[in-house]
């Protein structure tokens, strides 16, 4: 069985009902199944949906973004930082991957600065509310990348 390409619409709310995230006015978000393109969680719920149904789910942090770890920050000496002055907030990428999570900048001292790799949604239990709003087969083109193009296969990657 060809792997399929599910789009969906939603809307992130945090713990206290604040909405982190939505794709309301904009292209659905499109993943392509098993390939790990969006949170476990959510996949798993989105593959019992049908088109066009919808559903309000709570995931657990552990399910979304993984629980918060304090071994991901790191402080590190200024002068080994590729910038000399940097402010919290700044992000820098580690290594070559593009997908690894950046570093953000939480604390700058007068020697030191404090960096987080943790995502910023890890430790907390998210809401979506979700569309569904197509499932087709995944294109020749999007089994041999491992993602979705988009909601009709034709975005470029
Ligand atoms: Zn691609």
């Amino acid at each position: 069985m060809t792997q399929r390409v599910i789009s969906f619409h939603y809307t992130l709310t945090g713990a206290n009902g604040q909405t982190l995230d939505s794709s309301a006015g904009q292209d659905p978000m499109s993943f392509m199944e098993g390939a790990g393109q969006i949170i476990p969680g959510l996949e798993k719920e989105l593959l019992g949906l049908k088109v066009n149904e919808k559903k309000t789910m709570m995931i657990a942090a552990a399910d979304a973004y993984g629980e918060y770890d304090q071994r991901f920050v790191v402080e590190i000496p200024l002068e080994d930082l590729p910038n000399d002055k940097v402010k919290v907030g700044d992000q820098f990428q580690a290594g070559e991957d593009p997908d690894s999570h950046p570093f953000v900048v939480t604390e700058v001292t007068k020697t030191h600065a404090m960096l987080d790799a943790n995502h910023p949604l890890a430790g907390m239990d998210l809401t979506f509310a979700v569309e569904l709003i197509s499932i087709r087969p995944a294109t020749e083109e999007e089994l041999a990348h491992g993602h979705a193009h988009g909601s009709d296969g034709t975005t470029k990657h």
